[in-house]
């Protein structure tokens, strides 16, 4: 599925449906906004595009123009940072995409995937190794892996496993990446 028809999709994964759809319909969905993302909106969807491709639970696309969405992307000028998720379909999460580890030269996509996993209520595995998406800056700042490795999938898949699991509201808890 290409990330454009996405959108036709329904955007509660709480419905009940005929079984037909019920595969389908067992992964959560959750919606970001990528209107204050500014220049990042490209890596942002790449960001969306890595997790998509790497769990089964739950499926993230973009939110109509005025829907309030689960995961607000915001451009800003310090360290990249985000809200610890899991957010929950009636939840909403912050990912502050910050200018500086773009200038220090990080890889873009990483940070976007990175910070989406804090969405998707991982944690900071800090300091890591290269193939650790959640060791963020100390995987170096050449480290180009974008994906999540074996146990970051296995978390998320854990954390949107269920119908219980999706309506448990989490605290706020900001984490934030300053290498
Ligand atoms: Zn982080």
């Amino acid at each position: 599925m290409v990330a454009g028809t996405a959108l036709l999709l329904p955007v509660t994964a709480l419905t009940a449906v005929p079984s037909a759809a019920a595969a389908e319909i067992q992964a959560t969905t959750l919606t970001y906004d990528d209107s204050q993302a500014a220049e990042f909106k490209d890596v942002v969807a790449q960001g969306v595009n890595v997790w998509n491709t790497s769990v089964t639970n739950v499926r993230i696309v973009k939110a109509s123009p005025g829907q309030r969405a689960n995961i607000r992307v915001v451009a800003d000028p310090g360290w990249p940072r985000a809200t610890l998720g899991p957010v929950r379909p009636g939840g909403q999460v912050t990912v502050w995409y910050g200018r500086v580890a773009v200038q220090q030269g990080y890889n873009k996509v990483r940070i976007a995937s990175h910070e989406l996993g804090h969405s998707l209520g991982l944690p900071d595995v800090k300091p890591g190794p290269c193939s650790s998406l959640m060791s963020g800056s100390t995987g170096g700042v050449s480290c180009a892996n974008t994906k999540p490795n074996s146990a970051e999938i296995a978390q998320v898949q854990r954390n949107y496993a269920g119908r219980t699991a999706q309506q448990v509201a989490t605290p706020e808890i900001v984490l934030t990446d300053a290498a």
